[in-house]
C-alpha cells in the first residue's frame, strides 16, 4: 500500500491526525468533513495514496468497488438513503484541494442540478 508522508488524508487513514471516522472496511475508511456542506457531508478514500479518480490504475477496479460499498453503506446508516449524492473531485479547476481521493456522500437537503 502506498502511503505520501505529506498527504492529510494518508495522516488521517494513519491515525495520526484526528478524524470523526464513522465507518470503515479493508482498505477505506470513512469520515465526516470537517467543514460541511449538507447535514450528511461523509469523506470515504482508500486507505492507500491515491492522488485522484484520474490516478487510479489498471487495476484499480476492486479498490473503487470498495469506496463506492462504503459510500452506500455509509448513505444508508446515515438514513439519507432515499437521495444523495456522491461526487469527486479531480484537479483544481473541479474544485479538488485534497490531493486524495475522495468520493464525496452528500445527503439531507434537497441537491441542485447541475451543481455549481
Ligand atoms: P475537495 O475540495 O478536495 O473535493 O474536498 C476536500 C474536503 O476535505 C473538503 O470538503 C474539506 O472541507 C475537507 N477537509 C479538509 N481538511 C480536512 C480535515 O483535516 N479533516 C476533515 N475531516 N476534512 C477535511
Ligand atoms: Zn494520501
Amino acid at each position: 500500500m502506498t502511503t505520501d508522508p505529506d498527504c492529510l488524508f494518508c495522516k488521517i487513514a494513519a491515525g495520526q491526525i484526528p478524524a470523526d471516522v464513522i465507518a470503515s472496511s479493508e482498505g477505506a475508511l470513512a469520515f465526516r468533513d470537517i467543514n460541511p456542506k449538507a447535514p450528511t457531508h461523509v469523506l470515504v478514500i482508500p486507505t492507500g495514496h491515491v492522488a485522484s479518480l484520474a490516478e487510479v490504475p489498471d487495476d484499480g477496479g476492486a479498490m473503487l468497488a470498495e469506496l463506492v460499498a462504503l459510500a452506500n453503506r455509509v448513505a444508508s446508516d446515515e438514513g439519507v438513503g432515499g437521495g444523495y449524492r456522491v461526487v469527486t473531485n479531480i484537479g483544481p479547476d473541479a474544485g479538488q484541494s485534497v490531493g486524495h481521493l475522495h468520493l464525496h456522500v452528500l445527503g439531507g437537503r434537497p441537491m441542485a442540478w447541475p451543481p455549481g
